[in-house]
């Protein structure tokens, strides 16, 4: 299965393990398994680097460099079963596609990857433990909706208004937020089944009280969920991390309408949260552990 190798790892305070995937033609990207007390979460790359720029990414500043097969989406779920023994009826564990890449703009081998994971001959992962976060591909939500086999999906919202959406995630100025808020009203979704909303927080940009109800305007009527994740640092990046206390206030709006979490950061010291995996943010961390 594996047409990858690990070539580097690095462990985190917190157990968060960020994994280095050599590829056959010298690029590489990047895996995270994130040890949890009751399930644990593998987060895999769908492409090296990516061609959405998301202001707050650090992945956006590699570009995109090719697409991933489908083989090697998989493989790096594969090599994570097998380093860490992961057995899903014993244990289940979620796969996340929220590392490296906007695996919408990536759809068929995402889609066959993801057929190769739920193989109850090979990997087994459950069909409902697999989801993927997109910035918000029209078209492509569509066609994932349409798909037999499909991961769950996350959208990367980050905004409460067309306007703010646009300044930090520019794609929006090509697939507007309305239009994203009707794709995914529309989105068939199974029985129990919600969208994730993901809200990056930046101090000072989207963080608001004001913002938080319009974010509960713009997913009413929804089976959604939303979480939230205070802004990680990152190098060469300019926002700031909003205080605890404003985060609280922004959860304490929307949870008043639906589900709404905190993200705990994880991974922090070696840049394996959201938005930080970017291959040359690992040069000079302190904690290598193989090669
Ligand atoms: S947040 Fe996701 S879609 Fe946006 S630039 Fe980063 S990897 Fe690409």
């Amino acid at each position: 299965m594996e047409s990858l190798r690990e070539s580097a790892r690095f462990e985190s305070a917190d157990g968060t393990v960020r994994m280095l995937m050599a590829l056959h033609d010298g690029k590489q990207v990047e895996s995270v398994f994130i040890p949890e007390r009751m399930r644990d979460t593998v987060c895999i790359s769908s492409q090296v680097g990516c061609a959405v720029d998301c202001q707050f990414c650090m992945t956006a500043k590699m570009g995109l460099e090719r697409n991933l097969s489908a083989k090697e989406i998989a493989g790096q779920v594969g090599h994570v079963i097998a380093k860490w023994k992961l057995v899903m009826r014993e244990r289940p564990f979620n796969v996340v596609m929220m590392g490296q890449g906007e695996p919408l703009l990536n759809l068929d081998a995402v889609l066959e990857a993801t057929a190769m994971m739920m193989d109850q001959k090979g990997m087994s992962v459950a069909p409902r433990r697999i989801s993927l976060s997109t910035s918000g591909i029209i078209p492509k939500i569509e066609e994932l909706g349409r798909a037999e086999k499909r991961p769950r999906l996350a959208v990367s919202l980050n905004a409460s208004h067309q306007e703010q959406r646009e300044k930090i995630m520019p794609i929006t100025k090509k697939w507007r937020l309305d239009d994203l808020i009707r794709v995914c009203k529309e989105f068939p979704l199974k029985k129990g089944e919600r969208i994730l909303f993901e809200y990056v927080m930046l101090d000072g940009v989207n963080d608001t009280l004001e913002d938080a109800r319009r974010v509960v305007e713009l997913l009413r009527g929804m089976d959604a969920t939303v979480n939230l994740i205070a802004w990680n640092a990152a190098p060469g990046i300019d926002f700031k991390r909003p205080e605890d206390a404003k985060v609280a206030a922004f959860q304490a709006v929307v949870q008043a309408a639906m589900p709404c979490y905190q993200r705990k950061p994880r991974g922090r010291d070696i840049s394996a949260a959201c938005g930080q995996l970017k291959l040359v943010a690992l040069e000079g961390s302190p904690a290598l552990l193989a090669r």
